[in-house]
């Protein structure tokens, strides 16, 4: 990974940079920032994985469905507060980030964001050396190992690769590149984390 590229081609489309060697100062340098704030977070194996959500609970008013339940209410306030917490599936050192969604909650609430503060966590290991291959990793790699746990039948389920299925079923439904600039005066920051996290 070339960290150096990563962080100027980042930078150069409006978005901040944290490079962070452990999860818990990744933790820390979100928790030190959005204190007595509303905070909505995306489905995410590294948010969950970094204890966010009971440190936040403690100083601020969190909607998480993971926690929350799975309701329309809970989407809608999360999607309407001041932050919002999310990973991504592939990062490219040119820059983009690419995410996978399949209820649409998570990529709505990182497009039309207004005046809200964004947190992108992720592992270094999700960065790929191009767009083409950061899109790639986001379907094969991440796809098939996060949709298998929503209810459903489909090919990632047992075999753990994807086929690009039709299933009724499909759990990876719309695909979204951060690409050029962050809108509506939106401050995106990518924590990029030297830790295996997420998927
Ligand atoms: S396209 Fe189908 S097989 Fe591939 S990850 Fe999505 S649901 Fe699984």
């Amino acid at each position: 990974m070339d960290l150096e590229k990563l962080k100027k081609n980042v930078t150069a489309r409006g978005m901040e940079f944290f490079y962070a060697r452990t999860a818990e100062e990744a933790k820390q340098h979100v928790l030190e920032q959005v204190r007595n704030t509303t905070v909505g977070i995306g489905g995410s194996k590294t948010v969950d994985a970094l204890g966010l959500y009971d440190e936040l609970c403690k100083t601020n008013e969190v909607h998480w469905h993971w926690k929350d339940g799975a309701l329309p209410e809970v989407y809608r306030a999360a999607e309407q507060a001041e932050v919002y917490l999310s990973s991504v599936n592939g990062i490219s050192e040119t820059g983009e980030l690419v995410n996978i969604d399949g209820r649409g909650n998570r990529v709505a609430a990182l497009t039309y964001v207004v005046g809200k503060r964004v947190f992108l966590l992720a592992s270094s290991k999700k960065v790929c050396p191009d767009l083409n291959s950061a899109m790639d990793r986001a379907r094969k790699v991440a796809a098939p190992a996060n949709v298998p746990k929503l209810p459903g039948n489909r090919p990632c389920n047992t075999t753990g690769q994807c086929w690009d299925c039709r299933s009724p079923a499909r759990g990876c439904c719309v695909m979204q590149v951060i690409m050029f600039r962050p809108m509506n005066a939106a401050k995106y920051e990518l924590v990029l984390i030297d830790e295996d996290l997420g998927f």
